[in-house]
């Protein structure tokens, strides 16, 4: 069976390519979870998590940092759970398939949900954001700093502001950028903030990570049903200990504390946001000598971490797909575009959308080749 797997490399836009170094890391040893084996693991890693935010290593009274088993999504969903309380408005704003997965999962939890909707490939726009908190009078906003479905970044500062002006809480979604680029969190007014592992981080999924406000904690004492392991408050408990609250996936662990002594100590936190800037230039100078493809997103809102690109009139998602296929055998993973956004694209008759994922331990030298390789069968697609 194992001849049959693959080991392809990924620009997709998550899962992200693992480093050797951290495959391997997976082998070291399993631990007791609520031993002081834990601590030597997620003690480093958390004080390296919350350097990468911005904040400072050691827990400040600002904001907390909980490890959530689970994913990104599972972050998101207990924010929702813990931080709207009955009666009160949640305002999504979505601007992609992840903005509008954050608004499923509060109708489905029930929450009463008011929406500004972006097309896809826009960013959010301030002013119209203001007019809906004017209208909506929301207590909490959820929004998506970088929209992994269409590859738009959206300045997740300038939106906390507007946000806490009109004396909203606002949650953001910083799932594929946490990692890849400063979200500077200290001061931001941001209630809640969370990322995933298998993005710009560039482990294996497997745990949700979000940074709370204590003033969100303290709100979520008033929030009813909000479930048990979706409740935030049962999980700081744990999480000030450096502990999950439920069993975690021991080699995932291992990995996470390996990974962030490599980013803060080796790589560094600077450095690394400087490569996946020039990781970025690299795929904006591709796109833009290629005749016929233009950008998804608007100027100033192209995302650090991957490029979403407008194939040719023409084109179709299994045009994509077949450049998919082709790739394969030369070991490279191409991402077709977020499939339900090219259908919808398709249908509407307009240009289908692929990606370049360019976060996590990809380097330049990676990149090129790739760029080489996949220019090559765009131009003969
Ligand atoms: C991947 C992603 C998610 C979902 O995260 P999971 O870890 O898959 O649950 C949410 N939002 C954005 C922006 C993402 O890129």
């Amino acid at each position: 069976m194992l001849e049959t797997f693959s080991d392809l490399t990924l620009f997709i836009t998550g899962p992200t390519w693992i480093r050797p170094e951290i495959r391997a890391a997976a082998g070291l040893p399993e631990f007791g979870h609520r031993d002081s084996e834990n601590d030597k693991r997620l003690i480093p890693a958390m004080r390296g998590l919350r350097r990468l935010a911005g904040l400072p290593a050691e827990p400040d009274g600002e904001y907390e940092l909980m490890l959530l088993n689970g994913s990104g999504s599972t972050a998101m969903e207990a924010a929702v759970r813990s931080l709207v309380a009955p009666g009160e408005t949640i305002l999504h704003v979505p601007v992609g398939a992840f903005g509008e997965s954050w608004r499923a999962m509060s109708l489905a939890n029930g929450k009463k949900v008011e929406t500004l909707r972006f097309a896809p490939g826009e960013a959010i726009d301030p002013g119209k954001l203001d007019a809906a908190l004017a209208e909506y009078r929301p207590a909490v906003v959820a929004v998506t700093h970088n929209e992994t479905s269409t590859g738009v970044v959206n300045d997740h500062l300038a939106l906390c502001r507007l946000i806490r002006a009109r004396g909203a809480l606002p949650l953001v979604d910083g799932v594929s950028i946490f990692g890849g680029a400063p979200v500077d969190l200290a001061g931001s007014g941001c209630a809640f903030y969370c990322t995933s592992t298998q993005k710009s981080l560039a482990l294996p999924a497997g745990f949700g990570i979000a940074f709370v406000s204590a003033e969100a904690l303290e709100k979520a004492r008033s929030v009813p049903d909000r479930g048990f392991s979706s409740d935030l408050l049962r999980q700081v408990e744990r999480a000030r200990k450096f502990q999950t609250l439920t069993t975690p996936n021991t080699a995932l662990c291992n990995q996470l504390a390996v990974q962030m002594d490599y980013i803060v100590n080796v790589e560094g936190i600077e450095n690394r946001f400087a490569r996946h800037q020039r990781l970025r230039d690299m795929a904006h100078a591709f796109l833009a000598g290629l005749p016929g493809f233009d950008f998804f997103a608007p100027q100033g809102h192209r995302s650090p971490t991957l490029t979403g690109a407008l194939a040719p009139e023409g084109w179709t998602f299994a045009t994509l797909k077949k450049v998919k296929e082709a790739l394969r055998p030369h070991g490279w993973l191409f991402d077709p575009g977020y499939g339900k956004l090219n259908q919808e694209l398709e249908s509407a008759g307009r240009r289908v959308c692929f990606r370049i994922g360019h976060m996590g331990d990809v380097s330049e030298k990676m990149l090129s080749g790739y760029l080489a390789a996949l220019g090559e069968m765009l131009a003969e697609s």
